[in-house]
């Protein structure tokens, strides 16, 4: 006798982060502002309180209550996920069955594809170039031909940084009739969300996270925003306590401070455009940038001539950042972080 695993998992690996203690972290697009003390403070007496040994609200309903008002959103109309990778996962799951395809773009987030694999629905990929401006009738176009029954994409994009408007993104929501997933993870940085059209269509579902301008990519939590029936669908069909207790209460609490989490925004925001400053001013000098593209999120994409060699040479000094073949994707940091890879950089590159 003889075990064999199935196919579709045979060749799959653990997905292996940057391990090791990097100096600089500028890889994975968290945030690098420190949360102040007062609300640190806030955060821990929050935790506090949590009865460890009892379940979970299994619809985490004061944190709905907390995230809705804090994307203006109805609170019926929110489901939290353990991260939005969670969200993702069940979304495609659940919302497509055997025999239906899904859209996403190439490049766009790995997760997309990844769960589409292993829950066996083919996964169509649309090639969008960072260097050509962004064609909704393409997609729709493609959409209807291959009769897909979910797009799902960034927005703006990760790894590219580049965002797709508001109006392009309404206009393919208008007119299909496939679900269409808008993962706002970075929207937070840009300014064309489209979070308060969460109730106006019944084939749209708005992903959000805690991870990256909130800061709290350690506590897991994001956010799906869709109509009521949706919304239904999603809270009935994902695990009952999929947010513990623990993260709840931090969620709670740190999405009652609206106007310091839009100020760290900002912040981000200032530190990612000096960022793409230093970084074209330095691709003037140095060949070896080929390309410096223009960012709407925390962190800046480049073409390199030597993206495997720079990537190297940066980990070599402590920095880590993260390459994408012939590219090379890094997130912003603090003022000394900056001028820690920029002297890197100026020292490597030709
Ligand atoms: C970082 C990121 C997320 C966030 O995932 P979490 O599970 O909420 O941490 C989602 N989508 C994209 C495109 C991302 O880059």
């Amino acid at each position: 006798m003889s075990y064999q695993l199935c196919g579709k998992v045979q060749n799959l690996v653990p997905y292996e982060p940057n391990k090791g203690e990097y100096k600089i972290k500028m890889d994975a697009n968290e945030s690098w502002l420190p949360l102040p003390a007062n609300i640190k403070r806030r955060l821990y007496q929050a935790v506090k309180k949590v009865a460890l040994n009892r379940y979970p609200d299994p619809y985490a309903q004061l944190l709905c209550r907390a995230a809705a008002k804090y994307y203006n959103v109805g609170e019926n109309n929110i489901t939290a996920g353990n991260g939005s990778d969670e969200l993702i996962s069940i979304i495609i799951a659940c919302l497509l069955q055997k025999n239906d395809r899904v859209l996403t773009f190439a490049p766009d987030f790995s997760m997309y594809s990844f769960y589409a694999s292993l829950y066996e629905i083919e996964c169509l990929t649309m090639e969008k170039s960072p260097d050509a401006p962004f064609n909704s009738e393409a997609v729709l176009k493609k959409m209807k031909e291959e009769k897909v029954r979910m797009l799902i994409f960034s927005n703006p994009c990760n790894p590219t940084s580049i965002g797709i408007s508001r109006a392009d993104v309404l206009k393919i929501v208008e007119n299909t009739d496939a679900l269409v997933v808008v993962d706002e993870a970075y929207m937070d940085f840009w300014d064309q969300s489209i979070t308060d059209c969460y109730h106006t269509y019944n084939n749209l579902i708005i992903l959000r996270t805690c991870s990256k301008a909130v800061g709290l990519a350690g506590i897991r939590l994001g956010f799906a925003l869709a109509n009521d029936t949706l919304t239904k669908v999603l809270r009935a069909v994902k695990s009952p306590y999929n947010v513990n207790s623990v993260t709840q209460a931090i969620g709670c609490e740190i999405l009652s401070h609206g106007d310091f989490l839009r100020q760290s925004a900002m912040m981000i925001t200032a530190s990612t455009k000096l960022l793409g400053a230093d970084l074209s001013a330095l691709s003037i000098q140095k060949q070896d940038i080929v390309k410096v593209y223009p960012s709407n999120t925390n962190f800046v994409y480049l073409r390199m001539r030597s993206a495997a060699e720079t990537y190297k040479a940066l980990e070599e000094r402590g920095i880590i950042v993260r390459r994408l073949g012939d590219y090379i994707r890094i997130t912003s940091g603090s003022d000394t972080d900056r001028a820690a890879l920029l002297c890197a950089l100026k020292d490597i590159l030709k």
